[in-house]
């Protein structure tokens, strides 16, 4: 009894300790808008935005309770006592999703900063990335990979989970994949040197099982796998090799859904491609080049290309010689016109930008890419909404502005299918029903 009182006496300390802490952090600049996640919340603003329709509605209005949406359109119901937020001229709209981002990547050659920076630097960093990602309007992320910091997203996507720290609502997947001298295994630095690779080895069906049920142990929400590399462009032909074979895939991709979870590969083109989506992943990244045999089987199981040409723009507008700049140049014209046969052939959309290695915070320049190269902005906007929520497995909670899903709402200034690249001008984030940003 005595030992059972001291250890409450211990825990009300703790809990005061905690409450100290929490106080502290709230009159902080970094710390959200003190409104309780219990409060009832109605956001005004000029236009809301309708994502299965595509179409904008006037005026707008988001009642929320809680961390939840209750209702949504053009008029709710004001609860008296409700906190009514006014956005006025803006356009509200679901939180932003993107499929393919790396927290543990910032701008710099990504080699060399898994090689000189610690893991526990590296999540440091991870930290400030979420925060710029939540701040810039993404309230749900899927993370590709730690790049050699093993599980330590998942100790990040937790930390944003109770509330420790902002960002967006994490998938993590560890460490990506990877065969023996394959993508990501140093290839350029001298092997003397025994650099790091910074994906996890496996060079067999067997292997991958083994690896896979080690990440998911240490808290992956799905794996990542590298499938192709290193990329080969030259006279407009395109060239890459594969890593694994369909059978090595399929025992992967079965491993994975015994525990209800998905594969995503990193895959540029064939026949790679062709494998993956044979094995039935969930996501084909990168996708330069599509056969018609594996835009087919796309098609038909759902399977979703993540083009991320953001990073793409970006190495070509930062390389380091002409020559370089020419050939991401040309490379990102090819994969552009491959952009459009695939949508020709219906093959489904999800948004990753591939952010890292460019600064996090302003990857909404792949809605207006995905636009440039020829979708329909309302098309992108169903891409990056509904097929992501889809392929994070949470489309009946995030997504979209609709009762019973969390109240992740933002606003931009203006009409999205206008001009998409409002999406880079976030002016209000809301996640799980508090205000980080107004
Ligand atoms: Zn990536």
């Amino acid at each position: 009894m005595f030992r059972s009182l001291r250890s409450a006496a211990t825990a009300f300390v703790f809990i005061l300790t905690l409450a100290t802490v929490y106080a502290l952090q709230a009159q902080s600049p970094a710390a959200p808008t003190n409104i309780p996640a219990s409060g009832t919340i109605v956001l005004h603003a000029a236009h809301i935005f309708d994502v299965e329709h595509g179409t904008l509605v006037s005026p707008g209005e988001v009642l929320v309770r809680g961390n939840r949406i209750v209702e949504a359109g053009s008029s709710v119901a004001h609860p008296g006592g409700a906190t009514v937020i006014d956005l006025g001229a803006a356009t509200l709209m679901p939180g932003l999703i993107d499929v393919h981002v790396h927290l543990f990547l910032h701008l710099g050659a990504e080699d060399l900063q898994t090689v000189v920076e610690s893991v526990p630097e590296r999540t440091i960093l991870a930290e400030i990335a979420a925060r710029e990602d939540l701040m810039a309007g993404f309230t749900a992320e899927r993370d590709m990979g730690t790049e050699g910091a093993g599980s330590a997203d998942s100790a990040v996507r937790n930390a944003i989970d109770s509330g420790l720290i902002p960002g967006p609502r994490m998938s993590v997947s560890g460490n990506a994949i990877s065969i023996l001298g394959g993508h990501e295994d140093a290839i350029h630095f001298n092997p003397a040197e025994h650099i790091s690779s910074n994906a996890t080895y496996a060079n067999n069906a067997g292997e991958l099982v083994s690896v896979i049920r080690q990440q998911l142990k240490e808290g992956a929400d799905f794996i990542k796998i590298y499938q192709t590399g290193a990329d080969h462009f030259a006279d407009g032909k395109f060239t890459t090799p594969y890593q694994y074979t369909e059978a090595e895939l399929e025992a992967a991709v079965q491993e994975t859904a015994r525990v209800g979870k998905r594969v995503g590969v990193h895959c540029t083109g064939e026949p790679g491609a062709l494998y993956a989506a044979q094995a039935g992943v969930a996501s084909i990244d990168h996708a330069d080049q599509l056969s018609p045999e594996t835009m087919r089987i796309m098609r038909e199981k759902q399977i979703y290309a993540v083009p991320t040409f953001a990073i793409s723009e970006y190495f070509a507008a930062h390389a380091d010689s002409p020559s370089v700049i020419e050939h991401e140049r040309a490379m990102l014209a090819f994969h552009a016109a491959e952009f459009r046969k695939q949508l020709a052939a219906g093959v489904p959309m999800a948004v990753g930008s591939d952010v890292g290695p460019f600064p996090h915070g302003t990857q909404a320049r792949e809605f207006e890419l995905m636009v440039k190269y020829g979708m329909a902005a309302a098309d992108v906007l169903r891409a990056s909404l509904l097929n992501s929520a889809r392929l994070l497995g949470r489309q009946d909670v995030i997504g979209q502005l609709k009762p019973g899903f969390y109240a992740d709402v933002i606003a931009v200034p203006g009409d999205p299918l206008q001009d998409i690249s409002v999406l880079q001008r976030v002016s209000f984030v809301m996640k799980n029903g508090i205000v980080y940003r107004k």
